[in-house]
């Protein structure tokens, strides 16, 4: 942690005797809620694109901690492998309670000149595939009569970001997604909300430019980029049975940028 969060603990809710399903827990944003998650007592159910990595990595980490965590690898950007690990999740664990869509790509390009690839790589992968996930973990759910869907959007969703024409209309479409969920859920008991973080130092902002980074900065009142572990607490609250009259909420974890 930065000197300027020292005094930070992450805040602990009770998930015990619950199941997430936190997708893209390979790295960044993804590992830090399924550590939390995990460290809260839920078992977590991690899932990015390879197997051995997860398995080497957050679900070692989760097992060392002393918590429950398996793998399930799969492009979630396609139906049918969205559906088979939602099915291999529910026969590890036999229930799913919170579902975390996490997972998410960039390929920034100015809009006027963007190729075609670049709109339909982000769109199927951080918008038809937040649905996709979202429809399989429903049904399981709705069986249930309880859920918590906590889906990840972004300030880019909300402010729409220079360069990120595909991004930002992925992310404003799982705003919009997430609170037609949290209607059609509701009287199962499943509530459906989104953290939309700013900008957090993962692989995904270690690529940009340093003028990008710059001007990113002075559009946070905070003076700071925020760290993993800042997202994954509010998930925590969100994803918890304590956020139970929260629902159709976009939570916007950006050191204030977004207004
Ligand atoms: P990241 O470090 O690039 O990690 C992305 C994760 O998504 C990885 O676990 C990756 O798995 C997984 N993933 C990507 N495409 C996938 C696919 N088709 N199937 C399965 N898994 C896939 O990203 P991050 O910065 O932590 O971002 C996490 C989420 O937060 C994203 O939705 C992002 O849009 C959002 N967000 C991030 C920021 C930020 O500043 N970082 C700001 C706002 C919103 P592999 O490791 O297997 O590739």
């Amino acid at each position: 942690m930065a000197k300027e969060t020292i005094g930070y603990k992450p805040t602990k809710v009770d998930l015990t005797g619950q199941v997430a399903v936190v997708t893209g827990a390979s790295r960044g944003i993804g590992r830090a809620i399924a550590l939390h998650l995990a460290s809260c007592g839920a078992a977590v159910g991690c899932v990015a694109t390879n197997k051995e990595k997860l398995e080497a990595g957050t679900v070692a980490e989760i097992r060392a901690a002393g918590g429950t965590s398996e793998a399930f690898a799969g492009d979630l950007s396609k139906v049918e492998e969205v559906n088979r690990i939602m099915g291999e999740v529910e026969q590890a664990f036999g229930k799913i309670h919170i579902l975390v869509n996490n997972a998410g790509i960039t390929r920034d390009d100015i809009g006027f000149a963007m190729e075609d690839d670049k709109w339909h790589d982000v769109i199927q992968t951080n918008l038809n595939g937040v649905f996709y996930c979202c429809r399989a973990a429903a049904r399981i759910m709705m069986r249930q009569r309880y859920g918590r869907i906590v889906n990840i959007a972004s300030v880019s969703g909300i402010m729409g970001n220079f360069g990120q024409a595909n991004y930002s209309a992925a992310k404003a479409g799982v705003i919009a997604l997430t609170r037609v969920f949290a209607k059609e859920l509701a009287g199962r008991n499943v509530t459906s909300n989104a953290v939309a973080p700013g900008f957090i130092e993962t692989d995904m902002t270690a690529v940009l430019k340093d003028d990008i980074k710059e001007k990113a900065m002075m559009l946070i009142p905070l003076k700071r980029f925020g760290k993993p572990e800042e997202i994954a607490d509010a998930v925590a609250w969100v994803a918890s049975p304590g956020s139970s009259y929260l629902n159709g909420q976009v939570i916007a974890v950006d050191g204030g940028m977004s207004y």
